[in-house]
């Protein structure tokens, strides 16, 4: 029997999943999968994006783990492609690589004082209260006032982040240093805007209704913004998540505020027009445009403009992916240009051996769910694609280790994992705790390789 030597790159969700469902797959082949990761942990994103106080959905960790641990796929932790290994290493080693790198960073926002000192990437931002080992471990928290960017659900975390109190984050996993900084937050009031209505967002109802649940945060919302128009009232009835939606936000708009000690502003018709210097080259007043319906779904300006003191700004308006060595790249989607995920040149044809999924390969929008029907389309193409695979010089298991060896290259690998885990599992335990994550890099390799 054929024997498919596959390489994945990426251990987030999606490259993950494609391993499990590759092996479970009717085929009439063998396969052999090593999964690299440039971190020294699995499961991208849900590790370092999901927050902390959503132990629901980091509890799809366990069925990660369960496909790692079936043994039939090598984790190559701490391996980063395009600096460890190259797309000719892969060549030499492997019939074929799927590229399942997701995204990182932040999405542009392409408005004047943007870069001033207090204007923040909410990815930046998740990556820190996540732990992310490559981020700076501190983060300026001074602002009273604070605006957030966007109406999707990473606005959400990160609003909800930013106004809950760090005791309320205690009994989560949040690491240390990150608990200690949001203890000193003099935040009071978090405004969200919206450019367009609130039958428009692209929050998800759970989502929104865990808002007013954080203690000692009173949720804001304007009547102003709650005349709808008749596209928006035809999305109410016709469609359950928006009616859900506009159910919580009225809800909200019954509701007293004023004894908390924190607020949730929400805005909606709200279109940031500028971040306005406070005269020190900082964040000082965030200045929008009122918007209003266009009749056609989408929202025109109205000429009214309107500012709000703030020191801080947040734009949380998408995740971007990151080019790869020697891998085609679309910069204006920030994805792997592909067609159902196989990968596609310069002239839009296909390149033998080379698969995208995941955020990488669709773009990053989407649950984790979703990667596995990304997943699933991806490899039924791998599958068919046997006679164009690669023809690998040295095939052996072994030779990958060799050559990752011969480089200095310090690898994590499953067993690795589990050590790691473990030990943040223990500290967690010590203080009452889930977990406590263990955030520097070398911190993380030297307790996997104990
Ligand atoms: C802030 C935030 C909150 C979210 N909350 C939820 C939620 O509550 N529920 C939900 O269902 N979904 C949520 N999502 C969406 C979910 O995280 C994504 O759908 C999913 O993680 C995408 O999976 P992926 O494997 O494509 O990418 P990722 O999860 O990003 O994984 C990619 C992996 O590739 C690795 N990698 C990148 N480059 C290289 C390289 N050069 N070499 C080696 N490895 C590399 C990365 O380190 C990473 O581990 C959230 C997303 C964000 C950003």
């Amino acid at each position: 029997m054929t024997k498919l030597r596959l390489a994945i790159v990426g251990a987030g969700p999606a490259g993950i999943y494609a391993a499990d469902l590759l092996q479970k797959a009717e085929r009439h082949f063998d396969i052999s999968i090593d999964l690299f990761e440039q971190l020294p942990a699995p499961y991208g994103l849900v590790r370092y994006g999901v927050a902390p106080d959503h132990p629901r959905i980091k509890g799809i960790i366990t069925a990660l783990r369960e496909v790692l641990d079936s043994g039939v796929i090598r984790f190559f932790g701490n391996v980063r492609y395009g600096v460890d290994i190259t797309l000719d290493d892969l060549k030499k080693h492997y019939n074929a690589v799927i590229f399942a790198t997701g995204a990182i960073r932040d999405a542009d926002l392409d408005i004047p004082g943007i870069d001033l000192e207090g204007s923040y990437g909410a990815a930046d931002f998740v990556s820190w209260f996540d732990g992310h080992p490559d981020v700076p471990r501190t983060w300026p928290l001074e602002a009273q006032s604070v605006a957030v960017i966007g109406n999707g659900n990473v606005a959400l975390d990160v609003s909800r982040i930013l106004a809950k109190h760090a005791d309320d984050l205690l009994p989560t996993e949040i690491p240390a240093n990150v608990y200690e900084i949001l203890k000193t937050s003099p935040v009071t009031d978090v405004h969200v805007f919206g450019r367009r209505g609130p039958a428009q967002v692209k929050f998800t109802p759970l989502e929104l209704r865990e808002l007013g649940e954080v203690p000692d945060v009173d949720m804001v919302v304007y009547d102003e913004d709650f005349d709808l128009d008749e596209a928006s009232k035809v999305a109410i009835e016709t469609n359950k998540q928006v009616f859900v939606i506009n159910k919580v936000l009225n809800q909200w708009r019954e509701r007293e505020v004023g004894s908390a000690s924190r607020r949730l502003h929400l805005h909606f018709y709200a279109k940031p027009l500028e971040v306005v210097d406070d005269g020190t080259g900082r964040v000082g007043a965030i200045r929008y445009e009122r918007t209003e319906p266009d009749d056609a779904g989408g929202v025109r300006g109205t000429g009214e403009i309107r500012e709000i003191p703030i020191q801080a700004i947040y734009r949380a308006v998408g995740y971007f992916g990151s080019p790869l060595d020697g891998i085609p790249f679309d910069e204006r989607h920030g994805v792997i240009p592909n067609h159902e995920g196989q990968v596609l040149d310069e002239d839009n044809e296909i390149l033998p051996g080379v698969y995208a999924t995941g955020w990488i390969k669709r773009g990053p929008v989407g649950l984790i769910g979703h990667t596995k029907s990304d997943a699933m389309e991806t490899l039924e193409h791998l599958k068919r694609d046997q006679a164009n695979w690669w023809t690998p010089a040295s095939p052996e298991e072994e030779s990958i280790e060799e050559l990752l060896r011969s480089r200095g290259v310090v690898w994590t690998d499953i067993e690795g994992w589990h050590r790691l885990d473990q030990h943040e599992l223990a500290l967690g335990a010590a203080e009452g705790r889930t977990r406590i994550k263990v955030v520097p890099r070398d911190e993380m390799v030297e307790i996997s390789k104990a």
